[in-house]
């Protein structure tokens, strides 16, 4: 990696920072409060090295295949991968042994497999926040089934909710929704009060609704190749 990107990326890394505070104060929060996790997904590994060498610690991905490659090319490096994209329940086990926190449980099967490995991952469950069923998330009426599903799987500490706003809505309509979805989660269990919300171009409203863990991609990583 040329030294000018990786002075791109500081540069990029700590304008984020500027704005994350920014949305913080404003919001009355405290910024250390509030994760960012870079999304690195179709970016290669030198990519990940670089934005290591800026001091970056949370890397996200999407894919179950591309992770597990990026993750194997960099694991001389003490990096927490987080999942972030839909997971089929047949290669949930598989993508525990490089990431420890999922943040798409979506489905009782997902939860399901990841009941059978012996050791604690972090865990949000993703809310569908759009009237299409297709997407990933669960339906907000079964939000309270798989609140109890999860906190009945030892293997699993349930940090809270995670959602991706819909593109035809206002955000922080979808993030003051995500909030309420957030404090039905608490009642049933207080600690899980995370929300994983907020990417390049919604970040600063998920602040003002209480986000704690930021995906942020492109506004770090530059332009994905189409199709990202
Ligand atoms: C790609 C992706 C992100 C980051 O998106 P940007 O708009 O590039 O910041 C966040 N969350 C999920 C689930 C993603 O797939």
């Amino acid at each position: 990696m040329q030294a000018s990107a990786v002075e791109l990326y500081a540069s990029r890394l700590s304008e984020l920072q500027n704005r994350i505070d920014a949305a913080a104060s404003s919001a009355g929060r405290d910024p250390s409060e509030i994760t960012s996790i870079v999304v690195s997904k179709f970016h290669p590994a030198e990519v990940v090295r670089a934005l290591y060498d800026c001091g970056v610690r949370d890397f996200g991905e999407n894919r179950h295949q591309e992770a597990e490659q990026k993750a194997l090319e960099t694991e001389d490096l003490d990096i927490n991968w987080h999942f972030v994209g839909q997971l089929q329940s047949k290669k949930a086990r598989a993508a525990t042994r490089y990431a420890k926190t999922i943040h798409s449980l979506d489905r009782a099967s997902v939860v399901t497999a990841l009941s059978k490995i012996d050791f604690v991952i972090d865990g949000f469950i993703q809310v569908n926040m759009t009237a299409d069923f297709d997407r990933g998330g669960v339906e907000p009426v079964d939000l309270e089934a798989m609140v109890e599903q999860v906190l009945a799987t030892p293997s699993i500490k349930l940090r809270g909710v995670m959602a991706v706003a819909p593109l035809d809505e206002d955000p922080l309509k979808a993030f003051e929704r995500l909030a309420g979805y957030s404090e039905r989660v608490t009642k049933l269990e207080p600690r899980a009060s995370s929300i994983s919300a907020g990417m390049t171009h919604d970040f600063e409203q998920a602040i003002q609704f209480g986000a704690t863990h930021l995906r942020i991609g492109s506004a770090i990583t530059g332009e994905r190749p189409k199709n990202g």
